[in-house]
Formats: C-alpha cells, structure tokens, sequence
C-alpha cells in the first residue's frame, strides 16, 4: 500500500483519524509503538500492546529507572505498613511479554521525523507513540522551595529515594515536634493522597507513644478530597493531632525557609521538625519539551482513545494526561492505557476498536485497619472522560467495612502491579 509521507502525518487533525484507522502499518511488516515512562501508565500500555498484539508490533519501553517503586501505596510504606521493596518492581516481565525495555531517558522527542532522541544520542522511530511521563513538580509554585530545598523539605510526590528519606526524618521525631505539610493545588496526582499521608504521620508518632507532636496542613485549597471521611477518622484516631488549615485560616504561603525548616504563611510562622512540602504539577517535562500541553500545563486527548489533540500520532496516559473527570491515580493511568493500546492497535493492524471506557478506586488507609475509598465508572462524553457512575464511603460505617477495603486495596495493589508489570 501507498507510505504516508511525513508532511501527511503531520498535518493530520483529528478530524482525519477515522480514515487513517483504515490504513494498515505502512506496508511494513511490523509497526513500531514507542512507549515513553514505565509507571503504571506506560507499562501497561507496552504490556498491553505486546500481549494482545501476538508479535504483531514491535514495541519499545523507554524508562531510565531499572526498578521502580510505586508512588501508590507508598503511604504505606510511610505508615510501617509495607517495606520499600513490596513496593518496588523490575521489567522482566514486560521483557518476558516481548517489550524491548530500554533503560534510558527521552531526552526529545521530533514528531516531524516521527523519532525519539535518547539522552545517550540515540534514535529510535516510531509509528505511533505513548507518552506516559508521569509529573513534575512545578518548583516556583512554593516561594523558598526548589529542587534542592527537596532534600531538606521532601516532597516524596515521587517515590523512592524521596520517600525513603521523609520517612527517616519522620522516626527520628522527638515527643513534641511539629510537622508541618504544604498541600498541592489542583491539579496533581492522588487527590486524596496528602491526607491519607497526613494519617499516616498520625499513626507512626501515636504508635511511638507521642502525646505532644502536631501535624498542620498548609492548604491552598478550600476543601479536598474525602474530607469528611479524613477528619472524622482524625478525630477518632488522633485527637488534637492533625490541624488542618485552609486559605482563609493561614491567609497563603510566604515562603519555606530550608535552613530553619520554617513555613511562614500570611498569619504565622511554623518553625517545624519536618516539613513536607508538595508542589504543584505539571505534566512530565518531556511531554512539555514535546509541546504536547496546553496552558494548563497538562495534555489535551481525545476522550474516545486517549490520543493527543496536538498530535494524531501520539497518545497521551496517565498523569500527565488532562482525563476530565477522572483523578491522576495508577488505577486511571492503567485503565487509560488499555484504551491507548487498542486505539494503538486499531491503527497499525486492524485490530477492532471498542468504545472506550474507564474505571478508577482511590483507597486511603486513615489508621491500622480504617481504610475508605471513593471511586467510579467514566466513559467519553461532552468532549471529556466524563463520570457515569461514582461511589464514595460514608461516614460512621462499620469497622468490619472499613477493615474489609483494606483487604480490598491490598488485592487490588498485586493485581495492579501484576497487570502493569506482568
Ligand atoms: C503518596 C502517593 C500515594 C498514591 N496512592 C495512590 C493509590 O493509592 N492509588 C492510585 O491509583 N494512585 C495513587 N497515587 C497516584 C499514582 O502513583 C500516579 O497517579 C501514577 O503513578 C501515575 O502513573 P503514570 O504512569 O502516569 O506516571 P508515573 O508513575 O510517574 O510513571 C512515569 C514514568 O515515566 C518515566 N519518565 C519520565 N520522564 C521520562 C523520560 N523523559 N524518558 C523516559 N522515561 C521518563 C519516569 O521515570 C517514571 O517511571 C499515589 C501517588 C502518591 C504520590
């Protein structure tokens, strides 16, 4: 069949996706899918494609990470619940399913050329490509913050060795101390994950036999995710330890000063033993360096296959996706990514696409035993991922009930990981 020059691809809208489905891998034996990011986005996605496409595709992972340890659950591990290595895991599977897993970064990606630039100067060609690069941390959106602030103040919004050092910091607390946490704008990953994280704090000091440690929220925010259900639990769990304080109540941020491990906001200063302070978001660098964002510093897609409104012969997963209803969670970023795969597929060999359709559960562990959840069904519609069906815990539920989400987010996380990594 006729090749699709470059100058074609690149003036595709959307609008012309249809037709193209129709045309089959360019006449070569097999197509390339490059995937870009190994989370849970872009692994799946890989694994997904190799799998389900019986060899028919040559796919290519490109993660600089040989090991990677899931920001999901890391609370957890946070709480003394889990150990970092229960949480950490290798690609042998994708190897074992067929994706050629190249431990490099991308450090451009040239959608003219339809080529992938790595940070060691190689190239590599793709006929459609996955971007999954997660976030990055919007450094200026926290006056006195920066990246090497962050080894003073972590953020661990990205697990490893961030996590490993905020959870060393926080054993090291004497009775008395005061943590302090400044909690990221909308949008970012894991809605409810600052709170959860909060608890967590909570019942590491409890469990140390501390009467006099205090845990405060610096909140930009006005409200957040579950909220009723996080201070319900506080209040029972950890009463007096955990201040939440919203806009209005700390009047906004001044700066953090990392050489005293202070907080100052518009009505007081915190001079606190640990301070955690989580940015804003951005999508991944490489996706912004791509100019596959819009102004909200996120990627457009097409609700109906996860494909980037800038650019037919990219897709665009996970976090650094802008999913309309759907929160930033590794529950989304899987589901998303069975969508991108067969949309991948139903372009470059005829496999059928199916409407899309979504799924996501959040679990927050509040205290040993107390977990809640919130989720829902979401399916394309008004031009977004819109919501079909939502679910929450209520307040005042049964301990048995609360006992019984956690076993379900413990299924949940080998499945997941399972399902991600193979
Ligand atoms: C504390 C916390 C708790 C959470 N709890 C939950 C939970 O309980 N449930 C849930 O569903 N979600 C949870 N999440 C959210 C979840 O972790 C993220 O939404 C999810 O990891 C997003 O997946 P992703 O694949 O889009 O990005 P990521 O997981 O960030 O993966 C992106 C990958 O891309 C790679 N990458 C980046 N740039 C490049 C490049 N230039 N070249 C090559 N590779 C690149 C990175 O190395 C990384 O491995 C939590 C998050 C946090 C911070």
């Amino acid at each position: 069949m006729t090749r699709i020059t470059r100058r074609a691809f690149t003036a595709m809208t959307s609008a012309s996706i249809g037709a193209l489905v129709t045309m089959r891998a360019y006449g070569k034996a097999r197509p390339n899918v490059v995937v870009i990011g190994g989370g849970p986005g872009g692994a799946t996605a890989a694994r997904y494609l190799a799998t389900d496409g019986g060899g028919a595709i040559d796919v290519t992972l490109i993660e600089p990470q040989r090991r990677f340890t899931t920001c999901f659950f890391s609370n957890h591990y946070v709480g003394g619940f889990r150990s970092l290595a229960s949480i950490t895991h290798g690609y042998g599977g994708l190897r074992r399913a067929g994706v050629k897993v190249i431990h490099e970064r991308a450090a451009a990606v040239d959608r003219a050329r339809r080529q992938i630039a790595l940070a060691n100067g190689r190239r590599i060609a793709y006929d459609r490509l996955i971007v999954a690069p997660g976030i990055d941390m919007r450094w200026d959106s926290v006056p006195g913050y920066s990246e090497a602030a962050s080894a003073t103040m972590p953020h661990a919004w990205k697990a490893g060795a961030q996590t490993e050092l905020l959870v060393r910091k926080l054993n090291a607390l004497d009775d008395g101390s005061l943590v302090v946490m400044i909690a990221p704008p909308n949008p970012y990953r894991c809605p409810p994950g600052p709170y959860e994280r909060a608890s967590m704090f909570a019942h590491v000091l409890k469990s140390k036999g501390h009467k006099r440690s205090r845990i405060v929220i610096v909140d930009g925010k006005p409200s957040f995710s579950k909220q009723g259900l996080f201070v319900e639990g506080w209040a029972r769990h950890y009463p007096g330890m955990i201040e939440w304080l919203d806009p209005q109540a700390h009047g906004g941020v001044v700066e953090v000063v990392p050489s005293t491990n202070e907080v100052r906001t518009a009505r007081a200063t915190h001079r606190a033993a640990l301070v955690n302070v989580i940015p804003a978001q951005r999508a991944g660098s490489i996706a912004y360096d791509a100019a596959l964002v819009d102004e909200s510093g996120f990627c457009p897609i097409h609700p109906d296959s996860m494909r980037s409104k800038i650019d037919a012969n990219v897709f665009v997963i996970g976090d650094a996706c802008i999913a309309g209803d759907m929160p930033k969670s590794a529950f989304s970023a899987n589901s998303q990514a069975k969508v991108a795969a067969l949309a991948v597929r139903a372009d470059l060999v005829a496999a059928r696409m199916l409407p899309a359709s979504y799924m996501n559960t959040c679990w927050s562990v509040i205290a040993a035993g107390d977990c809640v959840k919130v989720g829902g069904t979401y399916a394309p519609a008004e031009g977004k991922i819109k919501a079909i069906a939502t679910f929450v815990s209520q307040t005042g539920e049964a301990d048995q009930l609360r006992a019984t989400n956690l076993q379900e987010a413990n299924d949940w996380y080998r499945g997941i990981v399972r399902d991600t990594f193979g």
